[in-house]
């Protein structure tokens, strides 16, 4: 019988009358004859109350306990929305990650995905009960109870998607799709019927919110249609494919923008010899994340290397590289706070050329600073400061065009 993943996240879930209607939600899929597995997130803003109850206690408790205690939040769902298909005579079973056989590797809270042993799962599939799965947890091989990273559950349901060939995956949430941006600081925003798993990844890792960016990289690698959907409204939503088929000659699919970005620079002796990619190594074993690089190596300039940080990353990344000063073999860093990055992501760039000059050429225009600049074969993103970051936005999205399509349809 074909199967289907659906997930619902924390606000979907938030209270127990939710949890009822998303039970009848899923009668009404299972009476189409569906195999049904439900992934869910922890009941309303739970994981956040979680975190502040344990930096109550310390400011950096250790990870492995932080991630024991948040996945209690996924738990509860699970059993009560259980509770709530049975309570309408439908047959379900909870499972917890390690019940469901999410085998997970890397470090803790931040756990990837490494295999799912579905047989269980499988099996209450096969006597017609809906599996509902907790969200963003697995465990390790040494037995420990891992996550994957906030907004991880929707990585579960696409990982288990393509663990058992489902059909199609559904992530129900509080939006009825994807944006061409976010339409709470873009008026013009409208929402798209479709998009490539590429634009979708670009959109995800600019911080876009919408979908856990390796949900999206299961789905693209599994080629899983993935649909991003209302858990109020009746309506198709958002699909993600391989190729769109509407709205095919949009160069420009969505404009992507991220607050609270740190410029980290780091300059060298003149005459330094060694490789300025030594600082990367040393970040990197560190856990921490660098986005876009700039080296700059010039005839009579003081060789540096510039890169980006979240700022949640600034106290770490300070303290790595002064412990690591000589290691590196730099002379001086400076941190530049304030600033945000803007990207335009589409497709249709790598075939239209004059896409980035358009960009500049709009920049220039609204007199913004650009700091960095980087691209891929469909996205352009700048650096630029951060009180600008919203302007910019607003001005991209009116350049390319994004509110005028034909695809609004109310
Ligand atoms: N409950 C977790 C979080 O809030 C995981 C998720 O919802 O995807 O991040
Ligand atoms: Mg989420």
């Amino acid at each position: 019988m074909s199967c289907l993943v659906f997930k619902f996240g924390g606000t979907s879930v938030a209270t127990i009358e939710r949890v009822l209607h998303v039970a009848k939600r899923i009668q009404k899929e299972k009476e189409k004859g569906y195999d049904i597995v439900v992934v869910v997130s922890a009941m309303g803003k739970t994981t956040d109350k979680l975190v502040e109850m344990a930096h109550e206690i310390m400011p950096n408790p250790s990870k492995r306990e932080m991630d024991t205690l948040l996945t209690t939040g996924e738990q509860v769902t699970i059993s009560l929305l259980s509770m709530a298909l049975q309570s309408l005579g439908l047959s379900a079973q909870s499972f917890t990650g390690w019940q469901a056989g999410i085998l997970t590797e890397g470090i803790p809270s931040d756990s990837r995905i490494l295999e799912i042993q579905s047989e269980n799962v499988r099996k209450a599939l096969d006597k017609g009960q809906v599996a509902v799965v907790a969200g963003f947890q697995g465990v390790d091989s040494n037995n420990n109870i891992t996550t994957l990273g906030r907004g991880g559950s929707d990585t579960t349901a696409v990982a288990l998607a393509a663990a058992l060939g489902a059909e199609r995956c559904d992530i129900y949430t509080d939006v009825d799709g994807v944006y061409t941006s976010d339409p709470r600081y873009v008026p013009k925003a409208r929402k798209l019927q479709e998009l490539s798993y590429d634009e979708m990844l670009e959109l995800a890792n600019l911080g876009a919110g919408v979908l856990h960016p390796r949900a999206v990289e299961f789905a693209k690698n599994y080629k899983i249609p993935l649909a991003v959907r209302s858990s109020y409204v009746e309506d198709e939503g958002t699909i993600m494919k391989e190729e769109v088929e509407v709205e095919k000659d949009l160069v420009v699919r969505g404009v992507a923008f991220m607050a609270d970005i740190v410029r980290v620079t780091v300059g060298y002796e003149g005459n330094y010899k060694g490789s300025l990619v030594n600082i990367f190594t040393v970040l990197a074993d560190n856990h921490i994340n660098v986005d876009i690089i700039v080296q700059t190596i010039l005839e009579g300039v003081e060789p540096s290397v510039s890169f980006t940080i979240t700022k949640e990353n600034l106290a770490d990344t300070a303290r790595v590289l002064e412990a690591n000063k000589s290691k590196i073999g730099y002379c001086h860093v400076n941190y530049e706070e304030d600033v945000a990055k803007v990207s335009i992501v589409g497709s249709g760039m790598v075939s239209n050329p004059g896409v980035a000059a358009k960009m500049f050429d709009r920049l220039h225009k609204e007199n913004i600073t650009l700091k960095m600049v980087s691209t891929s074969e469909i996205k352009i993103s700048v650096v630029i400061p951060q009180e600008s970051m919203l302007l910019t936005a607003n001005a991209l999205h009116d350049e390319f065009e994004l509110a005028a399509s034909l695809a609004i349809q109310v």
